[in-house]
């Protein structure tokens, strides 16, 4: 039966971090400001919005949510993301994501400060992920390096296949295990023979938003399994892998809720610390 990759253990130790970190600067009277913008009504923005606030406050971080209408035009977009960039006591701007079709989400990200970036989505951030030169790569995949690095599971020389070439999930992903000396596979919706490759991962990452897409047949016995996946079926939140059928082949596994998430959003609320130096 495979481990549990506990994503609350995982968060728990980067809230201590996080905790010490805002209590030093509240000491000199510095209170850090994460701002969510929020463009429309996509009912899983809202909710992962919601979460977040509620981290972030019970740290001690000053979390805002900035509204717009789902009709709001992109220079109005803009516009709010100018007034953060210049906003002194605002450090870290998260655009929730996707953002209504007509607005160009490059556009945005473009905009937004490099330093205030919190999921790297700038140009220039992305540009130092993908050549390694930085250690603010978007959060959800920095939470996957955390879970692994916390369960001491070594991925260099391993063959680390992911599932989604997504440019805040897949991508990224991709260049942090690279720079851990892993070989890595990515995947997506064209792949072939996905269990082809599935079946040859010493370490799998399913972050394809596809409910039961990995089964035990595509899991290589005594593979180590994460699943990014959020999905929901019938009021259930899931993830991509069929988590009961793939607990008795893998050697460990990140269960969904529980998992990836709950690691993403401490990772959210410590890339909003990031101007005051390391944890
Ligand atoms: P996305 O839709 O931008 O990208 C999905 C990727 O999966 C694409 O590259 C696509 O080619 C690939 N894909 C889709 N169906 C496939 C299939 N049948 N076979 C192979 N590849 C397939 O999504 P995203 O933003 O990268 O998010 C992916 C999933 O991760 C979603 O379920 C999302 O909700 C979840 N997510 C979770 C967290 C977290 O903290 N756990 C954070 C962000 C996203």
């Amino acid at each position: 039966m495979a481990l549990i990759l506990d994503g609350k253990a995982v968060a728990a130790a980067y809230k201590a971090k996080i905790k010490a970190k805002v209590d030093a600067l509240a000491a000199r009277n510095i209170t850090c400001g994460l701002a969510i913008l929020l463009v429309g009504d996509d009912a899983a923005s809202r909710i992962y919005a919601d979460r977040l606030v509620k981290l972030a406050t019970g740290l001690g971080v000053r979390a805002v949510v900035r509204h717009l209408p789902a009709d709001a035009a992109e220079e109005e977009v803009l516009t709010l993301v100018r007034e953060l960039n210049a906003d002194g006591s605002i450090h870290g701007i998260l655009p929730m994501m996707p953002l209504p079709p007509h607005l160009a989400a490059d556009r945005v990200a473009a905009a937004l400060a490099p330093d205030k970036d919190v999921d790297a989505l700038h140009p220039l951030n992305a540009g130092l992920v993908a050549t390694g030169k930085s250690r603010w790569a978007p959060c959800t995949p920095r939470a996957v390096m955390a879970i692994l690095a916390h369960y001491h599971i070594d991925v260099s020389g391993k063959h680390a296949v992911i599932i989604g070439r997504s440019n805040v999930v897949g991508k990224p992903l991709a260049h942090l295990l690279l720079g851990q000396n892993a070989t890595v596979t990515v995947c997506h919706s064209k792949t072939g023979d996905l269990a082809a490759l599935t079946r040859q991962a010493d370490v799998l990452i399913a972050a394809a938003g596809r409910p039961a897409l990995i089964g035990p047949d595509m899991v290589r016995p005594g593979a180590v399994v994460i699943d990014v996946g959020i999905n929901e079926v019938n009021g259930a939140v899931v993830g991509d892998v069929a988590y009961d059928a793939v607990l008795p082949v893998a050697a460990a596994i990140t269960p969904v809720p529980g998992g990836v998430g709950a690691v993403t959003t401490v990772m959210v609320v410590e890339a909003a610390l990031r101007n005051f130096g390391d944890l």
